[in-house]
């Protein structure tokens, strides 16, 4: 049954060839269904319950297309659906950094308007989109008309770069205004109309180069920005009103949101500008925990804390749909990073079932 807008799921990535020589770096982890299991070296176990887990095959025989797909079936295919129904919708990849964000969300883009084994959601994502849209703008019946749009831009230190107009040069950042009626948006942003899988593989190709370019020349800067690549999908369509007609228009906006690394300022001894950084990022993600947070207890709802949950505003709480997906590395060194992602995704999803249970069944 579908309770909740909230869906909180764990991805553990696998060892790495070198982390397998290395007995430091030696799995800690297990999945029993939708149950986290942690085995420490003191010989204390946690365990943790999500929605969904993931747990990737470790042997040479890990099928990549098969996890990728299982990842996007479960969690990012049902808001298709719910984006043609008008819903707005987020799925958030949270972890530490070297965790699996980015291959979750993104992998291999594919080319050629052909998904590779490793495309991560986003490809995947609109692969089908596009496929859909096919099969509604054939249909006679429907006789709607469709328009898909795409941004994608990052936040690094408060701060909002169009990854999508390269001609922008770095640094000069955009400005978030709020509009009365549709809320906070970013000034100036470039959208793309796109018609088809091919063309938004071009314009990620475009961003992520765009990224990984700001990445090399300040150290570190894509394990410190989110990333956020929006889909604005508007349909229309006309209907007999009275003898009259009408046109009747839907849009919805899904985003995906690849978080900076969620590595706590005090494990990595920055200082000065690096540790300012780090503080930064701290707090978007801790704003962001807290919009949840208040959201589900229908209490005062923080967004303007920071620039990253004031902009997904109108995509967080009211009829969206939401998913969390927190992934982690299996590796006994790095198990407190790991408890810590584990119990950011644990405390999001107490809080639906706390929902769930002061929810009114006839309304
Ligand atoms: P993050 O974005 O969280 O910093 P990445 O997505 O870049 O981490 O992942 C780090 C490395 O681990 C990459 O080389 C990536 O290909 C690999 N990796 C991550 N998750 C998986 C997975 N589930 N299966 C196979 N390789 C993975
Ligand atoms: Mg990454």
């Amino acid at each position: 049954v579908e309770t909740s807008n909230l869906v909180v799921a764990v991805r553990v990535r696998p060892q790495t060839e070198k982390e397998k020589t290395d007995k430091e770096m030696k799995p800690i982890i297990n999945v029993k269904e939708n149950e986290v299991i942690i085995l420490t070296d003191h010989g204390q176990t946690h365990s943790f319950n999500y929605d969904y887990c993931f747990l990737s095959n470790t042997s040479l025989h890990q099928n990549k297309e098969h996890d990728q797909g299982n990842i996007y079936d479960s969690l990012a295919k049902p808001l298709l659906s719910q984006a043609f129904k008008g819903f707005n919708t987020s799925l958030f990849a949270y972890g530490q950094t070297g965790s699996g964000k980015s291959y979750s969300v993104m992998g291999n883009i594919g080319c050629e308007n052909e998904l590779h084994s490793e495309s991560g959601i986003v490809p995947r994502f609109c692969h089908d989109l596009f496929r859909e849209v096919e099969l509604l703008l054939k249909d006679p019946v429907e006789n709607v008309s469709i328009e898909i749009q795409i941004s994608y831009f990052e936040i690094y230190k408060e701060k909002i770069q169009d990854l999508l107009c390269p001609a922008r040069k770095l640094g000069g950042s955009l400005r978030v205004r709020e509009h009365p009626q549709h809320g906070p948006y970013v000034v100036d942003l470039s959208k793309h109309a796109v018609n088809s899988f091919e063309e938004v593989q071009r314009w990620l190709v475009v961003g992520n180069r765009q990224r990984a370019t700001a990445s090399t020349s300040a150290n570190e800067h894509s394990s410190r920005s989110h990333a956020i690549f929006t889909i604005i999908l508007s349909q229309s369509h006309e209907e007999l009103l009275d003898g009259k007609s009408h046109e009747a228009r839907k849009q919805s906006r899904i985003n995906f949101i690849d978080l900076a690394g969620s590595e706590r300022v005090a494990s990595c001894h920055a200082v000065g500008d690096r540790r300012e950084e780090g503080l930064t990022i701290n707090q978007s993600l801790l704003t962001l925990g807290r919009v949840i947070t208040a959201l589900a207890e229908q209490k005062f709802v923080p967004y303007r804390e920071s620039v990253l949950t004031w902009l997904l505003k109108e995509s967080l709480g009211g009829d969206s749909k939401t998913v969390m997906l927190a992934t982690v590395s299996p590796c006994a060194s790095h198990v407190e990073e790991t408890l810590s992602t584990l119990r950011y995704a644990c405390q999001a999803r107490k809080i639906v079932n706390t929902a769930r249970i002061g929810e009114d069944p006839n309304s």
